[in-house]
């Protein structure tokens, strides 16, 4: 059984954003919302000032906050699959109501430190990062890693270390999103990824959309702080 997971390598995104807008294309993810987008700041001051890029999607978490929320919801329509990637089985919100949904997409959109869960303005139902599991199945990668113009994206089975991924997790310094002390873990591994590199004030202030732009009051993508999981003290795995 494979481990999916995903190495971002810092050094390597230009911020083209090809990958925002490959996801929304293969995903039919509506305007004002993402599944991942990349996230832009400047560090320094002129005349020494650099832009760092960030991209940012759902961590696939080892112990996702938004399955546990989902089942004390008793819903319990976030899950994880064996092979690592965290989905929404949307056969368990057929038959609620309106108002089940909403409290089901709420309390995911909550316990989510990432920001990753939203409610696609046009169905109504929570919506999030699949590591386009339905690509996966067929042997592709990700629509995202498809396009990357840096290569900055790569993706594969962790577990195996021989693939690619495992091989760049194994011989680079890389952080993940979560804290291991918040039972963390993750499917996204960042490169790059330091207090040095990543102004985390800066980042806490980002913001792509608002949610005044829709009428729906649990659309909150960027409205509260930012990676609330995340401090520049989360621990570093330093390769092999
Ligand atoms: S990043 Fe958010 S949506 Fe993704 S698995 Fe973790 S808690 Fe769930
Ligand atoms: S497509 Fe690749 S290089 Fe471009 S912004 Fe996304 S991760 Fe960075």
């Amino acid at each position: 059984m494979p481990r999916w997971g995903m190495v971002i390598d810092l050094r390597r995104c230009i911020g083209c954003n090809a990958c925002t807008v490959a996801c929304k294309a293969e995903n039919e993810v509506p305007l004002g919302v993402w599944r991942t987008h990349v996230r832009y700041y400047e560090k320094g001051r002129y005349p020494h000032v650099k832009r760092h890029f960030f991209p940012i999607l759902c961590d696939h978490c080892e112990e996702a906050p938004c399955i546990e929320a989902s089942e004390n919801n008793g819903v319990g329509s976030f899950y994880k699959t064996d092979d690592g990637i965290v989905l929404i089985d949307y056969k368990k919100l057929e038959k609620r109501t309106p108002a089940q949904i909403k409290t089901e997409a709420k309390a995911a959109i909550e316990a989510c430190p990432l920001e990753a869960v939203f409610v696609n303005p046009l169905t109504n139902l929570p919506e999030k990062c699949t590591f386009c599991s339905h690509r996966v199945e067929k042997g592709l990668v990700p629509a995202c890693v498809q396009t990357c113009i840096g290569r900055a994206r790569v993706f594969g089975d962790i577990s195996d270390r021989k693939s690619v991924a495992a091989k760049l997790i194994a011989s680079n310094p890389t952080r993940t999103m979560m804290p291991a002390d918040d039972g963390g873990g993750s499917g996204v591994y960042y490169i790059g990824l330091d207090a040095a590199h990543i102004d985390y004030e800066a980042l806490k202030g980002g913001r792509q959309i608002d949610p005044k732009d829709f009428d729906n009051d649990i659309i909150s993508q960027n409205t509260g702080p930012v990676f609330k999981g995340w401090t520049p003290n989360t621990p570093v795995n330093h390769g092999k």
